[in-house]
């Protein structure tokens, strides 16, 4: 569970101020009052944008500024509304003040969402004159705009899966790749998670890439780790095949690739047809022998290959940038509905639950948490979100607290355990 947060400043536009003005025409000794309106100050907007996949732009610019409105002017000249600024965020994005971590919206559609609205524009002094009062000396002021911090939340799914065989290269690919790491959610669980890296080619072309440790032989069967990380890359959008073209461990790299995607064949083969690059990794200890091997099986395949040295980053700017163009061109990745949070009435009996301390582990047992613990994807953020959320209401969070949990120990819920995390 990656979140990726930014922290941001925005700022609606300002009023412009109302004017004070009298008409000045010949041969008229006292014109009346003229002075036009303030502008309205522009709104700050957001707005998903599909091409988006990662908040890591926003550690580049973090003030978005609409413009203000302009003041009025005589001849009852109404001064010109500042521009709106929309500002883009990946869909999935939650949008918090900061302050308070207030949700001020949730950007899961196509919407436009005004997060500060922008001021409006002091009336000139042509509004006040009345019967007794022929000259007003007065215009109101424009109202200043909205002034906040946000933070931006969003899960981060991976774009690209990596997949080969271990000692392949692929932690060092993506350590020379991606220029930030992503947080680790907060949250009452932690389980394993791939590692994740953000790579950002240019301003609005950045991508999620993660490390799949542990694909063996067999995996598809759950022998190992692979099967828990297989269902990580069930979403990405495009697999990257690394092979260590060298065969330093004694692997035959043409047969490595075979294997493992017998393996995604067998574990899901809506996945083996998943876009997949080759890339020949370890360049700088192959022979041409053994790159002609992987060119020939690449082209008999219909598969693009790139040839790669990850820690000398030797022909993994160009791959990156390929990954880019290829990802462009590639539907967004789905995302999963939000489930409704169900009623729950703490005092009705139908929600009693009671906990217990074994062993170091508190186990709760709270029978109607069985249906729902069905309906939650451990492996899913929101899904979790959901069952935390389910958890604080019931009060079983407040009665663990109460019980002496500290940070660190372990919950059991049926059977699924997991790390208490304040
Ligand atoms: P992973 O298990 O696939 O994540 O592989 P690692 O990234 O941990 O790399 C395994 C070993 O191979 C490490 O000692 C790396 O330094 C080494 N390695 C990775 N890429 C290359 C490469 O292109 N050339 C050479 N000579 N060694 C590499
Ligand atoms: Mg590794």
């Amino acid at each position: 569970m990656f979140v990726d947060v930014a922290v941001i400043k925005i700022k609606s536009g300002n009023g412009g101020n109302g004017a004070v003005s009298f008409r000045r025409e010949k041969y008229v000794a006292a014109g009346g009052p003229d002075g036009g309106d303030g502008g309205r100050g522009g709104d700050v907007i957001f707005k998903a944008d599909d091409n988006l996949s990662t908040l890591i732009d926003f550690r580049y610019k973090r003030k978005f500024f609409a413009q203000n409105g302009q003041d009025g002017s005589s001849r009852r000249c109404t001064g010109k509304s500042g521009e709106n600024i929309i500002v883009r965020v990946p869909k999935g994005t939650l949008v918090r003040d900061a302050s308070d971590g207030r949700l001020l919206a949730d950007i899961s559609d196509d919407n436009e969402y005004v997060i500060a609205k922008g001021g409006k524009g002091g009336a000139g002094n042509q509004h006040f004159a009345t019967s007794t009062r022929q000259c007003p000396r007065f215009a109101k002021m424009g109202v200043p705009g909205v002034e906040l911090e946000l933070k931006l939340e969003l899960k981060l799914l991976a774009d690209v899966g990596l997949l080969g065989f271990p000692n392949v290269g692929k932690s060092t690919l993506i350590s020379v790749v991606s220029s930030a790491k992503p947080k680790i959610a907060n949250y009452h669980f932690t389980t394993l998670s791939p590692s994740l890296g953000v790579v950002r080619i240019a301003e609005g072309s950045s991508f999620v890439i993660a490390d799949i440790p542990g694909i063996i032989e067999g995996a598809s069967e759950g022998a190992g780790l692979g099967h828990e990380f297989l269902r990580h890359i069930d979403r990405c959008r495009l697999l990257l095949h690394l092979v260590d073209a060298s065969g330093s461990e004694g692997r035959d790299a043409v047969e490595d690739i075979k294997i493992i995607n017998s393996e995604l064949e067998n574990y899901n083969s809506e996945l083996s047809k998943r876009p997949q690059i080759l890339v020949a990794n370890k360049c700088d200890m192959a022979s041409d022998e053994q790159l002609n091997a992987l060119q020939n099986f690449a082209d008999e395949n219909g598969l693009k290959l790139f040839k790669t040295s990850a820690p000398i980053s030797e022909g993994t700017d160009e791959l990156m940038k390929y990954v880019a163009s290829v990802l462009s061109t590639l539907p967004p990745i789905e995302r999963y509905e939000v489930q409704p949070l169900p009623v729950i009435d703490e005092n009705s009996e139908i929600n009693k639950f009671t906990i217990s301390h074994e062993d170091g582990v508190f186990v709760v047992d709270a029978p109607f948490l069985l249906k729902i613990l069905a309906t939650v994807d451990m492996e899913d953020y929101e899904s979790l979100q959901y069952f935390q959320k389910v958890l604080t209401m019931s009060g079983i969070i407040d009665a663990l607290r109460d019980a002496g949990i500290n940070e660190g120990d372990l919950v059991n819920i049926f059977g699924f355990e997991f790390e208490f995390v304040e």
